[in-house]
């Protein structure tokens, strides 16, 4: 929509009923995509209309870990987004042919979220989740400037460099003064096999570490909503298009991803 006004972000006008998520995490690999396919996966499965946005332009693997096949088709001037799972969902990769990298820089790149964010048809949702790129990037500043309101979700693993990296990422809020609504530990432990003992591969307490050091940096109480243990049928679910809250509910990862997102 070259030379034209730009469209107003409708998540961001007051009097939303849209609850916005940022999903943010330090470095990359500690589960943040994963987290985000499965707790919008949990929410719509409770009945809620929720949609995503693949904001994690190198990164970007929410639509195959949601089983999004399907294009985004355009009527008018709106993008009408793919859906799995009753889960509306958009992403770079769609726009992009085949696999090709994106190597776009930060105008490009808040001009494509400002477009997944007023040009796509989400509709009335009750849930909008972002997943960001790891780390403090432009895109996390475009979120702040898009939708001030979004609340954002720290994911950590347990092991402390990592928390140190993921207390960066989203101290960044108190500079752009958004909430942060809580920490997620992923990757707590792989109970064993055969005993089911807890074997702690990636050490322990990173989510605390993380609410505490950002409960002092923000001055407001920042929760860890809660812990998601090492589950095969987690990695699974993602690699199959089928997240574990739905695939298997009561496994150990599926429960507790189930649990934070009934607090959210
Ligand atoms: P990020 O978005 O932070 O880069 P991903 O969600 O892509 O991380 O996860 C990285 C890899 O780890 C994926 O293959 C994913 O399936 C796997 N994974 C993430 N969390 C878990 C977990 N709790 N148990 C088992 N595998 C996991």
């Amino acid at each position: 929509r070259g030379g034209q006004t730009e469209r107003e972000v409708p998540f961001a006008k007051p009097g939303s009923l849209t609850r916005v998520y940022a999903v943010a995490s330090g470095k990359g690999g500690v589960g943040k995509s994963s987290v985000t396919v499965n707790l919008a996966a949990a929410m719509a499965a409770d009945g809620l209309k929720v949609g995503v946005v693949d904001a994690d332009i190198y990164g970007h693997s929410v639509p195959r870990m949601l089983g999004a096949d399907g294009r985004p088709t355009q009527v008018e001037n709106m993008i009408m987004p793919p859906s799995a799972h009753g889960v509306k969902v958009i992403s770079i990769g769609m726009f992009t042919p085949g696999n090709a990298p994106v190597v776009w820089r930060g105008p490009m790149l808040h001009r494509a979220l400002q477009q997944f964010l007023a040009d796509v048809y989400w509709g009335d949702l009750d849930v909008l989740l972002l997943d960001l790129p790891p780390g403090t990037g432009d895109i996390a500043i475009s979120v702040a400037q898009l939708v001030p309101n979004a609340e954002i979700l720290v994911v950590t693993t347990p092991q402390q460099a990592a928390a140190e990296v993921a207390e960066r990422a989203g101290s960044i809020a108190v500079q752009t003064h958004q909430k942060i609504v809580g920490v997620v530990e992923n990757m707590s432990g792989l109970p064993c096999p055969h005993c089911g003992e807890m074997v702690d591969v990636f050490g322990t307490g990173g989510g605390q570490t993380v609410a505490d050091g950002l409960t002092r940096t923000t001055g407001a109480n920042v929760p860890v909503l809660g812990a998601i243990p090492i589950d095969v049928r987690l990695r699974e679910g993602g690699d199959e298009g089928r997240p574990v809250v739905l695939s298997d509910p009561d496994s150990p990862a599926g429960a507790a991803l189930r649990s934070i997102a009934g607090k959210l």
